[in-house]
């Protein structure tokens, strides 16, 4: 049956109707203009927007969430971040991020010493792993040479990574570093490097993925499966 709105509801509809079909069109990705009616909300946005991949709209989502869950959950998400800061420290072995001075892997004694992976960060040790084909060692750099970006040799792990090759040099080195321009002058470096040191270096393959066609892998990609070709197995 239909019921006539008083005039204020109806305008409030209207009000919530503009503000969705704006918001749905991507108008908060420019959130500049948006007064916020609390300060305190403004704030916890532009805070979490900072995060990368989280735009002011999902900072909006998480805050309106944590309003509506109770305060032991915002003070125990406080508190798992707080700890992020002063728990955390880098091992003194493999340079990763670690609760302890020496990381569960390099403490583990399952682990083959005699093979030393090169990684960019914690990240790439992690998707290494997961991989379960892998038992050796890691060290991470921390980051990947940029000049663009300001990033020289001397701020990764580098030293800590020779010093470390001099002290316990292992059989065999991988570089694991990504397939772009500063992976590739970071591995190049570090080849060098590390040449003088009676080490096999080795890299990890470049090439087609695994399920992918021919047709329509890239020329680079394509091109560097064919140079690092690899005997047929059987
Ligand atoms: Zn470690």
């Amino acid at each position: 049956m239909f019921s006539f709105k008083k005039p204020e509801w109806f305008i409030f509809d209207l009000y919530k109707f503009t503000l969705k079909s704006k918001y749905s069109c991507d108008y908060l990705c420019n959130f500049a203009t948006v007064n916020f009616s609390s300060k305190t909300i403004e704030n916890a946005v532009n805070a979490l927007s900072g995060f990368p991949g989280v735009g002011k709209r999902s900072a909006l989502r998480m805050v309106m969430h944590l309003l509506k869950r109770p305060v032991e959950e915002a003070e125990n998400l406080s508190k798992v971040i707080n700890k992020l800061k002063t728990e955390l420290t880098q091992c003194t072995v493999c340079c990763n991020i670690s609760d302890s001075n020496i990381c569960s892997i390099c403490n583990s004694v399952n682990r083959n010493r005699l093979l030393v992976c090169v990684v960019e960060d914690m990240m790439d040790v992690m998707a290494i792993e997961n991989t379960g084909q892998y038992n050796g060692m890691y060290h991470v750099l921390g980051g990947l040479i940029s000049p663009i970006d300001g990033v020289g040799p001397e701020e990764l792990n580098i030293r800590e990574l020779v010093a470390r090759m001099e002290n316990e040099p292992p059989e065999e080195i991988i570089i694991a570093l990504n397939a772009n321009i500063e992976g590739d002058t970071t591995a190049f470096y570090l080849a060098r490097k590390l040449q003088s040191f009676p080490i096999k270096i080795s890299t990890i393959s470049k090439g087609i993925s695994v399920g992918s066609e021919l047709e329509y892998t890239d020329e680079i990609t394509l091109g560097r499966s064919l140079t690092a070709r690899v005997p047929y197995s059987i």
